[in-house]
């Protein structure tokens, strides 16, 4: 977008990352308005979901409902209901109760050891999507384990876009953008966005054009354990318990919706397969762009 004088930029850091929002509107107030309105947004739902701020919904969870359950507010019931829907949708490949195993992998990039078996088997009881009792009536979340923890760090900036959209639309802005790193979203006119070189991070392999959409990339590259020596991703395969370990270096998901592009992103990583990738990017009406560890490209449904 071209700065002129209806247009706003700025960049603040939220959510593990500095996020840059733009919106062109009637003019610069209203613009800046929108703006701020939008970064509020986003710092509101980052202290709802964040597992790392103790006073968050999500950390109220993941030390109360285990005893018995607990209400919580209709947009965080939704949230966590359409991920459970993800969550069958990519038979488990997504999966917000995987937190333990991701715990046991940051203990043991701390300790210098990667996991062993009896650990893994052991927190492998407390991960599920089927031990989450969500009760509409009553907007309650249950954990029937009691290691059970969620993690929405695979969904939480995708949501947080949107609603950032959403507000700066509110707002009457005519073109924006919310880019927040791993996920972009751009409305109102085009966009060539570059894919970063997985291999070589400072560099684009390539570019896709965004409108009225969103883009979000699952890598390894920037994210990743280091256990005595050894690089292993950020991204666990539920079955397992283990970091995934494929030919897939980097997967990007364009869709309408920056969340379903952020879980799709996170689960078709997981998944690697692509007639499996195929299935579901075609019932989700979404384009899948992988790059495997030989720099080969793949755009799925193509
Ligand atoms: P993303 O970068 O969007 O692919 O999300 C990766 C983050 O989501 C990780 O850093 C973990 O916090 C969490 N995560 C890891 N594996 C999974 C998984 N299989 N399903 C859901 N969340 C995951
Ligand atoms: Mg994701």
């Amino acid at each position: 977008m071209r700065a002129n004088k209806e247009c706003t930029r700025q960049i603040r850091y939220l959510m593990g990352c500095f996020v840059e929002i733009e919106a062109q509107g009637e003019n610069r107030f209203l613009s800046l308005n929108a703006v701020n309105a939008a970064f509020s947004e986003m710092k509101r739902i980052e202290k709802n979901l964040s597992r790392f701020l103790p006073d968050s919904v999500i950390s109220n969870l993941n030390r109360m409902a285990a005893i018995s359950p607990v209400e919580v507010q209709e947009e965080i019931f939704d949230l966590i209901e359409r991920c459970v829907r993800y969550s069958e949708l990519t038979g488990g490949a997504f999966d917000i109760t995987a937190s333990p195993f991701i715990e046991l992998w940051n203990g043991a990039e701390n300790h210098g050891r990667t996991p062993t078996h009896q650990e893994i088997d052991s927190a492998s009881k407390a991960v599920g999507f089927q031990n989450l009792v969500l009760d509409r009536k009553n907007q309650s979340v249950y954990f029937s384990h009691p290691q059970m923890k969620l993690d929405l760090g695979a969904v939480g900036k995708g949501y947080a876009v949107d609603r950032a959209i959403e507000l700066l639309r509110h707002h009457g802005i005519r073109k924006g953008l919310v880019n927040a790193g791993s996920t972009i979203y751009c409305f109102g006119g085009e966009l060539r966005f570059g894919i970063t070189d997985p291999m070589d991070p400072q560099s684009c392999i390539t570019t896709v054009l965004l409108q009225d959409n969103a883009i979000s990339t699952s890598a390894t590259y920037e994210r990743f354990y280091e256990i005595a020596g050894k690089k292993y991703g950020h991204i666990i395969h539920p079955k397992t318990g283990c970091p995934v370990e494929g030919e897939i270096s980097s997967l990007s998901v364009i869709s309408e919706s920056a969340m379903e592009s952020d879980i799709l992103s996170t689960a078709f990583f997981v998944n690697g397969n692509h007639q499996d990738i195929k299935r579901l990017a075609a019932r989700s009406e979404v384009k899948t762009l992988l790059i495997d560890s030989a720099c080969h490209i793949a755009l799925l449904p193509n």
